[in-house]
């Protein structure tokens, strides 16, 4: 498969190690595959009676054809996705469980992905190579959780200081060794700011082999089609239907991801992009104007992004009109996300993370709009385990079990350092 360029079509295509290292294009693009790749008929047929891993594999396999071999892919597939994404069934509908990896939350899919697909890539080179990565609270975990230990390979995390929970600066800031930490004073949006400002640094790329971890790189986005597709699967297995899938966005990585698992044949009818009142998509779906606006803060802190960086990708593979298609966007405040926690533990004692009752509420907010019907499977994906969110969860449910890998982090101590928004302050410490 060949990588081109979201800001140039016919600019140079590349390969998927160059489009994963590299991160962004040079001229500041996103990499994007060149077709959509799509299931064999015979695997689209057999999805629901297949594994998890085999449907890992034909899902990324089209992805890295001719880069990773077969077994080595297998390999990866099984040391990266070592956990389940079950997906369970609550009241009306379908909850797909995306929060069973070491730091609970969906984002473990792609960091682990990427973790072992960088270190194939660069399995023969001996010069060190440095993730740069900034975070609105559950990227930063993920990334330097997938990373931390591995050889040759160092992660600098960057977080808005203050906008992040306790665990997540303790899964950011808490690991030491090759993983190090920035908070800044700032927002979500300036730290990506920094980090784009510093990959086009000409004289830190002479010091420094640099690659990015964020949703915009392609290692993290393809191998979040896996749980569409598997959790699609089941539930056509269950129903024999087509699935409608929620899905909390934020920079829209994941659902772009979606999309590509359908466009691949995962048997997936459509999405609802729900966002908090950072509302720029479903905005863009409702009127077509694009404005990108500053970030807001709210309890659903993974999701406070006013400019995602994904919108990128998705209008380059699709137009507008075929994005209303296939998606309908809704924003929930968090007045209706703190009801939604509370009333899903009521009736079901569920515990609902802010993000994923979002989620929950936009397919609440959709029931007889036609979107979402009885007679066809619905669901949200649920994007991060509660207890990484107790205390906005914890006040509206009472105690929330919580994990041991949770409770271990707990014990760290954070080190990171406090540094200005401010692009020089980045590139004189790196
Ligand atoms: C990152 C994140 C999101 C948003 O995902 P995007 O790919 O940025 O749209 C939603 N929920 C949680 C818990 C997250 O960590």
């Amino acid at each position: 498969m060949r990588y081109y360029s979201t800001r140039n079509k016919n600019g140079r295509a590349v390969d998927f190690a160059h489009a994963a290292l590299a991160g962004l294009a040079p001229d500041g693009g996103l990499f994007v595959p060149e077709t959509a790749p799509e299931y064999p008929q015979a695997v689209k047929t057999s999805l629901p009676v297949m594994s998890f891993h085999d449907i890992a594999f034909e899902t990324i396999k089209p992805f890295v054809q001719g880069e990773i071999p077969g077994a080595a892919l297998e390999d990866m597939l099984y040391e990266a996705f070592n956990f389940d994404a079950p997906l369970a069934a609550v009241g009306d509908r379908y909850v797909l469980e995306l929060f069973h990896g070491p730091t609970a939350a969906f984002k473990d899919f792609g960091a682990r992905f990427m973790a072992r697909a960088f270190s194939y890539f660069r399995r023969n080179e001996d010069k060190p190579l440095r993730i740069l990565v900034a975070t609105s609270g559950d990227t930063g975990g993920a990334v330097a959780d997938g990373f931390f230990g591995v050889d040759g390979i160092s992660v600098t995390v960057l977080y808005p200081k203050g906008r992040v929970s306790p665990l997540q600066e303790r899964q950011i800031a808490g690991l030491g060794g090759n993983i190090s930490a920035f908070a800044v004073e700032g927002s979500f949006d300036d730290c990506q700011r920094l980090v784009k400002a510093a990959f086009a640094d000409e004289g830190l790329k002479k010091r420094v082999v640099l690659s990015s971890a964020n949703s915009i790189n392609i290692a993290r986005l393809v191998p979040q089609a896996v749980y569409y597709a598997t959790g699609a699967a089941r539930a056509m297995a269950e129903t024999g239907k087509q699935v409608v899938f929620c899905v909390p966005s934020g920079n829209f990585g994941n659902l772009t991801a979606g999309m590509y698992a359908r466009e691949m044949g995962a048997p997936i009818r459509h999405f609802i992009a729900a966002t908090n009142i950072n509302k720029t998509v479903p905005d863009y779906l409702e009127n077509g104007v694009y404005e990108p606006r500053a970030s807001l803060p709210t309890i659903s802190n993974a999701m406070d992004v006013g400019a995602p960086s994904n919108f990128e990708r998705m209008t380059v593979h699709w137009s507008l009109k075929r994005l209303c298609e296939t998606l309908t966007g809704v924003f929930i405040s968090d007045e209706t996300t703190r009801e939604t926690i509370k009333s899903v533990h009521n009736r079901y004692g569920r515990f609902l993370d802010p993000h994923t009752a979002v989620g929950w509420a936009a397919l609440d907010a959709l029931k007889s709009t036609g979107k979402i019907t009885p007679d066809a499977p619905f669901g949200t994906l649920a994007t991060a385990h509660p207890a990484k969110f107790a205390e906005i969860v914890e006040p509206l449910t009472g105690a929330i079990p919580v994990p041991p890998s949770l409770q271990k982090v707990m014990e760290r101590n954070v080190a990171a350092e406090t540094i200005p928004a401010d692009v020089s302050a980045l590139i004189e410490r790196l």
